[in-house]
């Protein structure tokens, strides 16, 4: 319940293709261009569940990791003209302008109504709850590629055979501080889909810091929003006519806690923000639509503490309908008359041990031993047989069971008619109850943010629109929960123009790859509007983050070929640009060495003089580090180690300059090869060092 399940359609042009997407649970609906070369990307980002797509595109490779089912339809069903009717009928617009939608939308529109078709066919109760659609415009979310996404580790680890005790290492169960099933889904979405225009990351901001400043508000928020429920499932399903009497209920008693969490957000005791403060909180408590009325009606008709069914009886509160208490009371008096006709029939009879008792078979019944048996009056009627005992019925009692009976016949209608009707009435008010669930979704967010800010150390980052990137004291987010407080060694990292490229090198195991990381996830956090893992840190807002891991380290596709991964950096190279960050770890290992630090070099060149992005390279191949000479906006760093005897000792400091070594023997030491080994390796060593400089080479 704490993620989407989407169906997924794709029309236009199967290159850059218009994507719909539903997600029947939760009501929500999305409409958005995929750029070329981004449908791979986005599908991640989705992770549809199935993917509807056009007949004659069935004869091409699936996009990407795809889906778990893809169903076919005809083309005909991916017309815009047929879309644009569809559409209009769904959200009864009488214009998709109304919806938001303009001229040039039409793959949109397509992609929509064929979405919409099909629901209709596999949906028969109805389409009610579908939200209006949402349009996602280019420009305003960050494209992450799936490598991206995978090696940062948001929401899925690596290597999920590592987990352990529930704990999985992601960005995402770092940060997830979440009390809703609406905020944990929201969360997800948001680190899946970091904003590329700086006023949104700012609103964001304002909203975390003015939270994380006022901890005994966020508190009080946080444990109001704690007892809504997960208003979208129970609005759709109140929308599909498939609510329970205790989906009802949970449905009451959010709405009940929506004013709370309303008047926790106004703080009275608060000075009140600065001008232009806190936009963001002011109109998502606005947002909070209280439903008073909807609340009022569910508190008149439902019980206090509904059964799991209907069929169970007892949904309708008393007081609510003046016919049911009447039945109800009706029913009650025969059950009384029937349990006091016990006393009556053991004196009228003398029979001491004379029962009433009741099943389902033979309803209502006078049961008497055989022992007693001599003593049954004549108007007894023998009902049934037992191993010691006789049960028999009278008239009177016959005539009370058809009273009792009738009245819960009758009360079982009303119950059902009334229930129907309640639910009836709700769904009218369906949209506005996803409203406040948006609204709930988005305040648990930023109130998970501005907690996991407080608990782990975060700090707000200054965006900015310019280019330089400053981070002092960065930490990775994850790594550093992972080890005892405060021995994860925090670094600075800063890019800026005349340094736009850093070339990181340093022995196996120094901590290249977690710096790397480190960088990225920083960046990413602080285009989601979250605080971040650091000192201080001065960020730019980039269109892109870009992260590749070389083939050997990438074990996670178990196609760790030196093909995928040229063809990731290719893909880096067409879809990089000035303002994107490039994080490449490793890349060119995949191959001998000399063609991967040829290949490496050229990369790196490229993006240098032709790109201009900002690039972290991790690389323990020393000759990079001769780059610096020739590429004036490169630099060298070095994450340090220090060497005491033999042995090595990691510092997890990065240093200005290159790693003079490589120290693979000291590491191979730490990692227990056996010392024959290990004494074989140096000598060897030492005589390859010779050869080379013999022949005049660069050590
Ligand atoms: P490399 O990529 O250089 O081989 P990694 O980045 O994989 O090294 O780091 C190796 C290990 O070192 C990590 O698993 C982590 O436990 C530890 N480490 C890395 N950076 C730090 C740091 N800044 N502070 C403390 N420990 C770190
Ligand atoms: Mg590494």
């Amino acid at each position: 319940e704490r993620r989407n399940n989407f169906l997924v359609a794709l029309a236009g042009d199967p290159a850059a293709p218009a994507l719909a997407a539903a997600d029947l649970s939760t009501g929500e609906v999305l409409a958005r261009p995929v750029a070329p070369g981004t449908l791979e990307a986005e599908l991640a980002r989705l992770e549809p569940a199935e993917l509807l797509l056009p007949q004659s595109w069935a004869g091409r490779p699936l996009p990407g990791p795809g889906a778990p089912a893809v169903t076919y339809r005809p083309d005909a069903a991916f017309d815009p003209r047929a879309g644009a009717e569809e559409v209009r009928r769904g959200w009864r617009v009488e214009a998709l302008e109304g919806l938001g939608f303009q001229s040039g939308d039409d793959g949109l529109v397509a992609a929509l109504g064929a979405l919409l078709a099909y629901l209709a066919e596999v949906q028969p109760a109805g389409l009610g709850h579908l939200r209006r659609p949402r349009i996602e415009r280019p420009g305003e979310t960050m494209v992450l590629d799936e490598m991206t996404r995978r090696n940062l580790e948001l929401v899925e680890p690596l290597r999920p055979d590592l987990a352990r005790g529930g704990c999985t290492g992601t960005l995402l169960e770092v940060l997830d501080e979440t009390v809703t099933a609406m905020g944990a889904r929201l969360l997800r979405r948001w680190l899946l889909a970091p904003l590329v225009a700086p006023e949104p990351i700012w609103r964001r901001q304002e909203a975390v810091a003015e939270l994380v400043d006022d901890a005994a508000r966020r508190r009080r928020l946080r444990a109001e929003l704690e007892r809504v429920r997960d208003l979208e499932r129970l609005a759709a399903r109140v929308a599909a006519g498939r609510a329970t009497p205790r989906d009802l209920a949970a449905l009451r008693d959010s709405l009940t806690a929506l004013p709370r969490v309303r008047a926790a957000l106004e703080a009275a005791d608060a000075p009140p923000p600065p001008a232009g403060r806190a936009a963001l909180l002011a109109e998502l408590a606005a947002a909070l639509d209280p439903l008073d009325d909807a609340r009022a009606l569910l508190e008149r008709a439902l019980a206090d503490d509904p059964p799991a069914t209907l069929a169970e009886g007892g949904v309708i509160r008393e007081g609510y309908d003046p016919e049911l208490d009447a039945l109800r009371a009706a029913r009650d008096g025969g059950r009384d008359f029937i349990a006091a006709l016990q006393a009556r029939e053991c004196e009228r009879t003398g029979i001491a041990s004379l029962k009433v008792g009741y099943n389902k078979v033979f309803g209502y019944y006078l049961e008497v031993t055989r022992a007693n048996l001599d003593r049954v009056p004549p108007d007894y009627r023998r009902r049934q047989t037992l191993a010691n005992a006789e049960r028999f019925v009278t008239p009177e009692l016959e005539e009370w069971e058809a009273r009792v009976l009738g009245a819960e016949e009758r009360i079982a209608e009303l119950e059902a008619r009334r229930f129907a009707e309640l639910r009836r009435a709700l769904a009218a008010h369906v949209p506005r109850i996803q409203r406040a669930a948006e609204a709930v979704a988005a305040l648990d967010v930023l109130a998970a943010l501005a907690r996991a800010a407080e608990r782990r150390g975060y700090v707000r980052p200054e965006v900015h629109t310019g280019y330089r990137l400053e981070i002092r004291g960065g930490r990775h987010p994850v790594v550093e929960t992972m080890m005892p407080r405060e021995s994860f060694i925090p670094n600075d990292v800063v890019l800026d123009e005349d340094a736009r490229i850093l070339v990181v090198t340093g022995p196996n195991m120094a901590g290249k790859s977690t710096l790397l990381r480190q960088v990225g996830l920083i960046q990413l956090l602080a285009q989601i509007g979250s605080f971040v893992p650091a000192t201080a840190a001065r960020l730019p807002v980039v269109d892109r983050i870009f992260t590749r891991v070389g083939a050997s380290d990438n074990l996670v596709r178990g196609q760790s070929t030196f093909l995928v991964e040229m063809h990731e950096t290719a893909a880096i190279l067409s879809g990089a640009t000035r303002r994107s960050l490039v994080l490449l770890d490793e890349i060119g290992r995949g191959t001998a060495t000399y063609d991967g630090v040829s290949i490496a070099w050229a990369v790196t060149e490229h993006l240098h003089d032709q790109i201009g992005c900002k690039t972290i390279f991790a690389t323990h191949y020393h000759e990079l580090t001769r780059l610096a000479d020739l590429l004036p906006a490169l630099r060298n760093a070095n994450v340090a180690v220090r060497e005491v005897g033999d042995e090595i000792v990691f510092l997890r400091r990065l240093e200005p300059g290159g790693a003079d070594r490589s120290y693979g023997i000291q590491v191979a030491r730490l990692a227990g090869l056996p010392p024959a080994v290990i004494e074989r390796a140096r000598t060897i060593l030492h005589e390859l060092e010779g050869a080379h400089a013999a022949v005049g080479e660069e050590p």
